[in-house]
């Protein structure tokens, strides 16, 4: 199921204070799709989410979901939450403690005047899909955070839902069940074939969960891109940073040619994408990537994009060396292979491909 969302608004007053939660926000979310909201505490996404669900008024704009208008501030159109069909899985699991799980899965059935045994079935067969099979009777006290966390996504989808929308539903799992089930929440949304918003404010479960991200910035949508372009060549310095480790280099562009171009930087000449096609005389930055700088063993001096530094502030975390390398003034934040043999104030040579590195606007 498509969903649009056209000029959507929202302001809070608090203590005298407004907050513009949302600003004219324009979107379509393809059907069938894992799209996430991306960005830092703030920014709106759960306002958004809310608004999508229908648990929050917005003060202006549209919101359709498959063809229907489910919201408009024009038309005065209001559909309320339980007739939108969406399923929605909280940051805290919102399960019931004092219900088992039986009962916590198939609440939202409870109101559908279905046959006793049909919600029986329906719920076994929820269960099994989260892998909770024959968990029924279990007391929702008696389940580990990760189980909570699947009886909130069975119950989410036991109505058989067109959206499913998440709010930073591994925020309270630890690191490694969180790892864990990010892998196994891709393939299951990818199975059921249904559209997904997923709220986040953790860039690798961004990357790692969606066909599309959308990042977010003080209520605006200020990037919406597959995981690949937004890492690899991002349009902005936000989207730069938030979305990745970056290395920004300032500097002001001296060639440009096709693809690429040449930032004459504090370091020196840099080549990278200049996908924005900024003319010459421009200042701009470069962005280059940790993992993107490599040791290089010195042809000459002048090569593109290879210099001298001297390796700083090393440290060893086991799949990789971490440091800094000072080139002139400026230090570049890199990672390096765990197997290399390299000591903290050594000097060495880097190197980095231009199509990795690109160039955006001051
Ligand atoms: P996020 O989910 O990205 O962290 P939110 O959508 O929760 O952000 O909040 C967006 C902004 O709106 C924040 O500045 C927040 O303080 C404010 N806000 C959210 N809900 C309310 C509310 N009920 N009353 C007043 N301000 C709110
Ligand atoms: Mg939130």
């Amino acid at each position: 199921m498509q969903i649009q969302i056209k000029g959507l608004t929202k302001t809070y007053q608090t203590e005298g204070k407004v907050v513009r939660a949302l600003n004219n926000i324009n979107l379509t979310i393809d059907a069938n799709t894992i799209f996430t909201l991306l960005g830092p505490s703030g920014c709106g996404k759960t306002t958004l989410l809310r608004a999508i669900v229908g648990l929050e008024n917005a003060d202006e704009g549209e919101i359709i979901i498959g063809d229907e208008i489910v919201w408009s501030s024009e038309k005065n159109i209001f559909i309320p939450p339980e007739k939108r069909g969406l399923g929605m899985v909280f940051q805290t699991y919102a399960i019931w403690p004092h219900m088992n799980v039986f009962d916590n899965v198939g609440y939202p059935l409870q109101n559908q005047n279905l046959p006793k045994e049909e919600i029986k079935q329906r719920v076994a067969e929820t269960l099994k899909l989260v892998q909770l099979e024959g968990f029924e009777n279990r007391p929702a006290t008696k389940l580990s955070g990760g189980q909570q966390q699947r009886v909130a996504l069975a119950r989410a989808l036991v109505a058989k839902p067109k959206v499913i929308l998440f709010d930073e539903p591994l925020s309270n799992l630890d690191a490694k069940l969180r790892e864990d089930t990010r892998k196994e929440l891709r393939s299951f949304l990818n199975g059921l074939g249904i559209t997904a918003i997923y709220v986040t404010h953790d860039r690798i479960e961004a990357l790692a969960l969606s066909d599309v991200i959308a990042v977010m910035r003080a209520g605006k949508i200020v990037e919406k891109g597959a995981p690949k372009k937004i890492y690899f060549n991002p349009d902005s310095a936000f989207v730069a940073d938030f979305i990745g480790r970056a290395n920004l280099i300032e500097g002001t562009i001296t060639e440009h040619d096709g693809e690429f171009a040449t930032i004459h930087t504090a370091i020196g000449d840099i080549r990278g994408l200049n996908s924005h096609h900024l003319p010459i005389g421009n200042n701009a930055l470069i962005c280059i990537r940790p993992e993107f700088i490599h040791l290089a063993h010195a042809q000459k001096e002048g090569d593109t994009n290879l210099f001298k530094g001297v390796m700083e502030n090393l440290v060893f975390i086991g799949e990789a060396y971490e440091g800094d390398i000072k080139i002139n003034d400026t230090l570049l934040t890199t990672t390096i292979e765990p197997t290399e043999d390299i000591q903290a104030g050594s000097e060495i040579f880097i190197s980095f491909a231009p199509q990795y590195c690109f160039i955006i606007e001051a």
